[in-house]
């Protein structure tokens, strides 16, 4: 590959900051000036914001890279900081969380009560022989005893790694083995599209083949019939059973808080190392930036997985530690309906949503009647991450749902990040749509060439990172090499992220997807986001997703699967004029370089657990190659389905 990343697609609109929320705005533009005239002052400013029963003696240690420490000696209790202490401010009476089941069924847990759960499921991990330093696997549906569980490990000092209650028995197994954790917290089962899914069944078998688990400690939420052993005990029996009272002892600033193990698209799954002190710092401080969290009046909803990181840092940690009202939603989108989260939004008039680009995608395929019929006039704030996001994408969100009032935070970060690191603030940013647009204040950022040097406004290369953060990932679990490997050998002294990007003319910066998907086009190197993106720009498509596939002529050529909005007729002629049109759309928006060769209109694309696109797969299609491996495929007959229903558009012209 060579040195660096086309830059195709040129976007002029942009939309500033709404008058009202700048004049209140949680950031101003000056805490740029303040990260950079003295980037640890600044982080040192935003641990404060935290409680800690032992002041650091230094910020950063960075003697030893690629391994960091933050706050170096300072000591807090993570769960301290995300309950008790709102409770001793007056504040346990406001509600944390407002909790929703898939059939309907609801709980509205206030503070108070949040911190007492969270000291029973600490006393009783105790008395089950959990100690500080311990790993606990937790694998539940969205359930609030999965948040009680996490703050209860953190509580204690142990570390918990929570595994998607959708992963199968291996990923599981190999997850607990990984961490040789001693304790599993499951549940009976969980709803999901309207049906109780079982979850005890497959910790069984993973159990058994897992020697280090002493007990599982199981939830009961669907009343589903399990199979029960010694090792077993309830949730109820226990938990519910146990004192209310519990002291928070205070753990070093460099605990181990949490491992977590990235979705494995690529490779086997990477125990990514998080701690407690600088994690939580700056999950606290992004989100108050980010989000523009005014605790008293918002009510926040992030409809991530409590699996995923972003259910870790925008579930969990950061909007508990800035004592935030939220909505947590067991179920799907389209259970019983369509219209199921637009449903939520008006029921609890939430004022921030946090959402991925694969939700806003569907929606605008289902169409926007469905957003119509409900009041969002709730909505302030609205924020997207997990994958690049099409400008037709992002103008959709902020017309059908933002109601063309809400400003949008496209939030770039990794599970290996631990937060946010390139996002608007919401009440600075003059946003541009498809644009992380900077770094935030106190993150370190560059796009550089194949040799690391940065590239010029207008290019495109690698998106690296240039100095530790507080919540950057410490290691990878039991393999500090491969950690070195991974992410910092490709660039000598950064932090190689894998993704692309560029900056534009002012500098601000647009995700290209990863590299490892960019296609080599006649010598050219052209990222799949931007020929994805010129493809949802045409008014009939919903969702694109295109691949390189081997040309004996130009090397490599663009295949696209793309996926036409509710109403567009795609049958006989009507979908083979939509597909000439599509390339001609591509062609005029990027320039000729970047026609696909061949277009096909599907139903459906294949997507990970977590709802990105598995371009791997798509290749193999494009190139009649048979399938790869499919099982973290979110539903696995999707493929049959491309394979079946697929037209497939193809000219010999050029
Ligand atoms: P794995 O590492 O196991 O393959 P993953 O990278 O999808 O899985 P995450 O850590 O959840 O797991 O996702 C981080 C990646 O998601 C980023 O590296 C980037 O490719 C993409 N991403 C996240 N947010 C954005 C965003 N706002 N814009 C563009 N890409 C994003
Ligand atoms: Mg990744």
């Amino acid at each position: 590959m060579s040195e660096t990343l086309a830059n195709l697609l040129q976007e002029t609109r942009q939309f500033p900051p709404p008058a009202e929320l700048a004049a209140a705005a949680n950031l101003t533009a000056e805490a740029y000036d303040e990260a950079a005239a003295d980037r640890l002052a600044f982080w040192e400013r935003q641990a404060r914001r935290l409680h800690w029963s032992k002041e650091w003696d230094q910020v950063l240690d960075w003697s030893n890279p690629p391994f960091a420490k933050w706050f170096v000696g300072g000591q807090l209790n993570v769960a301290y900081n995300c309950l008790d202490r709102h409770v001793e401010a007056g504040y346990g009476d406001r509600v944390a969380i407002h909790w929703e089941g898939e059939p309907g069924d609801t709980r509205t847990i206030t503070y108070a009560e949040l911190l007492a759960l969270t000291c029973q499921a600490a006393n009783a991990l105790t008395a089950l022989g959990v100690t500080a330093g311990d790993r606990v696997a937790i694998y539940l549906p969205m359930i609030p005893e999965a948040v009680v569980a996490m703050l209860a490990c953190a509580r204690i000092g142990a570390t918990h790694s929570v595994v998607f209650g959708g992963f199968s028995t291996d990923a599981l197994t190999n997850r607990i083995q990984d961490a040789n954790a001693k304790l599993v917290i499951t549940a009976d089962g969980g709803y999901r599209r309207g049906k109780a899914t079982a979850l005890k069944a497959t910790v069984d078998e993973a159990v058994s083949r897992c020697p280090s688990v002493e007990r599982v400690l199981v939830v009961r939420r669907t009343g589903q019939e399990v199979s029960w052993s010694e090792r077993d005990v309830w949730w109820h029996d226990t938990v519910e059973t146990a004192s209310t009272e519990h002291t928070a002892e205070a753990f070093d600033a460099e605990h181990p808080l949490y491992i977590l193990y990235t979705s494995g698209t690529t490779a086997k799954p990477k125990g990514i190392l998080h701690t407690s002190g600088g994690y939580l710092t700056q999950v606290a401080f992004t989100h108050h930036a980010v989000f523009d969290l005014k605790p008293e009046t918002d009510v926040y909803w992030c409809t991530a997985d409590i699996g995923w990181v972003t259910g870790h840092s925008y579930i969990v940690y950061g909007p508990l530690a800035n004592g935030a009202t939220q909505l947590m939603y067991e179920g799907t989108p389209d259970t019983p309906h369509r219209g199921r989260f637009w449903e939520l939004v008006q029921k609890y008039k939430v004022t921030i949503l946090y959402t991925a680009p694969t939700l806003i995608r569907t929606m605008m395929k289902w169409g926007e009647d469905i957003p119509k019929g409900y009041d969002l006039s709730s909505l302030r704030l609205l924020g997207s991450v997990g994958e690049p996001i099409n400008p037709e994408a992002w103008i959709w969100y902020r017309e059908n749902i933002g109601r063309g009032r809400c400003p949008i935070v496209d939030t770039w970060w990794q599970t290996e990040t631990g937060a946010i690191m390139i996002s608007p603030l919401p009440g600075v940013t003059a946003t541009k749509p498809g644009s992380a647009m900077r770094p935030l204040p106190g993150v370190s950022a560059e796009v550089v060439d194949d040799q690391a040097n940065p590239v010029p406004n207008g290019g495109g290369g690698f998106l690296v990172l240039t100095e530790p953060w507080p919540s950057m990932l410490r290691t990878i679990w039991g393999d500090d090499q491969r950690f070195i490997d991974t992410y910092w050998s490709r660039f000598d002294g950064l932090y190689f992220a894998g993704d692309g990007a560029k900056k534009d003319d002012d500098g601000d910066v647009w995700l290209l997807g990863r590299v490892d998907d960019v296609m080599l086009v006649s010598g050219h190197n052209i990222s799949t986001t931007e020929v994805e993106s010129a493809l949802v720009s045409h008014p009939s498509v919903a969702e694109a997703a295109v691949v390189g596939a081997t040309d004996p002529t130009t090397g490599q050529a663009i295949v696209a699967f793309t996926i036409p909005r509710g109403h567009v007729d795609t049958s006989g002629d009507a979908g083979t004029a939509l597909i000439a049109e599509l390339r001609e759309h591509v062609s005029k928006t990027l320039g000729p370089i970047a026609k696909p060769r061949q277009i096909m209109l599907v139903p459906e694309l294949p997507k990970t657990r977590s709802g990105k696109i598995m371009r791997r797969l798509l290749r193999d299609v494009a190139e009649n190659r048979s399938l790869g491996d499919v099982t973290t495929l979110q539903d696995s007959s999707v493929m049959e389905l491309i394979s079946a229903g697929m037209r497939a558009g193809k000219s010999d012209e050029d």
